[in-house]
C-alpha cells in the first residue's frame, strides 16, 4: 500500500504547489522571499545552511547567514555586495558561519562601498569583535584606497521582543522563541504594505510563533524529523526537544492559519532524501494540518502580494561571472 500512498501524497504536494505559481502577468509582490538555504547544520547535497532574504520596497533583509549563503545570493541573482541589513535568530554556528564570507569577500573582491546593521542577540557584539580579530590580518594588510576599513564597519543593534527595524514602510518585530541551548533565540516578523512573512528562527513549539504568525501571509517554520530507531534514544530525545516536530508544526500552523506555511531549516537524521520530505509533509497533514504547505528547497522564491506565489529556483544557465569591482549584476 505504500506506493499509492506516497504517489497520492506526491499529487497532492504537486497540486498545492501549483496553486500558488502565479500567471506571468502578476503584479511585482509586495515581498519577496528567498530561501537560499534550507538546510540545518547537516550536510546535504542540495542543501545548504539556512539563509532567507526577504526584499521589500527596495530593502534587502538578510535573515541568519548559513554555510554558503554568499553562493546562493549569487545564484539568485542577487549581488552580495547589496546586503545591508542582516538580523540573526541566533547564535548557533549554522546561523552565522556564512556571516564572514559575506563581510569580506564583496569588500575586497566586488568593491562593496558599505557596512552593514546587524541585529543578534546578546553576544552577537563579542561575536562581531571576534570575527575582527580572526580577520586580523587582511585588516591590516588588506585596507588601501579601494578596499577602505569603514566598508568593513557592522553596526550592532541589540534585540528584544518588539518593533527592532523600521525604514520606507518596512518593519520588522523580533519575538523571543525557546531553542534550549541556543537561547537567547528569536523569531521575525516582517510586515510592509497589508502584508506579513513570519520567520519561526529554530524553536520547539512556541506560542509567540503562534501569536505573530496568526493571519500572516507567510510562516516560514523549521522542522525536525529523524528516524524511528533514532527517535528512541534517550541522547536524541534533547535534540528533538530543541526544534519543532512535524506534529509540533500542525498545530502551530493549524491555530496560526496562515496564507502560506513552509519550511525550512530541515533537520532530518535517517530520513535524507525524498523519503524523508515526504515522511515530514505525511506526519504535518496526519496531525490534522489540511491549509496550503510546501516543502522550502534551496533558491525557491516566494512572492507575497495579493496571491501568495511559490516559483521553483531559477535555472543556473547563463549566470554571469561576479568577480570583478567593475560587473554590473543584471
Ligand atoms: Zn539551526
Amino acid at each position: 500500500m505504500e506506493a499509492p500512498v506516497n504517489a497520492a501524497r506526491l499529487i497532492l504536494s504537486a497540486c498545492l504547489t501549483l496553486l500558488f505559481i502565479p500567471s506571468a502577468h502578476a503584479q511585482t509582490p509586495a515581498i519577496k522571499v528567498t530561501l537560499l538555504g534550507t538546510a540545518g547544520p547537516e550536510y546535504f547535497p542540495d542543501r545548504l545552511g539556512i539563509s532567507t532574504l526577504v526584499e521589500a520596497n527596495g530593502r534587502k533583509l538578510l535573515f541568519d547567514v548559513g554555510r554558503s549563503a554568499n553562493q546562493r545570493l549569487y545564484e539568485s541573482r542577487v549581488n552580495p555586495k547589496d546586503i545591508t541589513h542582516i538580523f540573526l535568530t541566533h547564535l548557533h554556528n549554522d546561523h552565522y558561519e556564512g556571516l564572514p564570507e559575506l563581510w569580506m569577500t564583496p569588500w575586497f573582491l566586488l568593491g562593496r562601498d558599505h557596512g552593514f546593521d546587524l541585529w543578534g542577540p546578546e553576544g552577537s557584539e563579542a561575536m562581531i569583535a571576534g570575527m575582527r580579530a580572526m580577520f586580523g590580518h587582511d585588516l591590516e594588510k588588506r585596507v588601501n584606497k579601494f578596499n577602505p576599513i569603514a566598508n568593513l564597519e557592522i553596526k550592532v543593534h541589540a534585540l528584544s521582543e518588539g518593533v527592532v527595524f523600521e525604514d520606507g514602510g518596512v518593519k520588522v518585530t523580533a519575538f523571543p522563541v525557546e531553542h534550549d541551548d541556543g537561547n537567547p533565540a528569536y523569531g521575525y516578523r516582517v510586515d510592509y504594505a497589508g502584508h506579513s512573512v513570519v520567520l519561526s528562527g529554530d524553536t520547539t513549539l512556541n506560542e509567540n510563533v503562534v501569536k505573530y504568525g496568526t493571519k500572516a501571509d507567510l510562516v516560514i517554520h523549521n522542522v525536525i524529523a529523524f528516524s524511528e530507531r533514532l527517535s528512541q534514544l534517550p541522547e536524541m530525545k534533547g535534540v528533538l526537544a530543541k526544534l519543532t516536530t512535524p506534529e509540533q508544526a500542525a498545530e502551530v500552523f493549524t491555530r496560526a492559519a496562515p496564507k502560506l506555511a513552509v519550511f525550512s531549516h530541515i533537520v532530518t537524521k535517517e530520513l535524507n532524501g525524498a523519503k524523508g520530505l515526504d515522511e515530514i509533509m505525511a506526519r504535518t497533514r496526519a496531525a490534522g494540518y489540511g491549509g496550503p504547505l510546501t516543502m522550502g528547497q534551496d533558491r525557491m522564491t516566494i512572492a507575497v502580494g495579493d496571491t501568495v506565489a511559490v516559483l521553483p529556483p531559477r535555472s543556473l544557465d547563463d549566470l554571469p561571472d561576479l568577480d570583478s569591482k567593475l560587473q554590473v549584476f543584471p
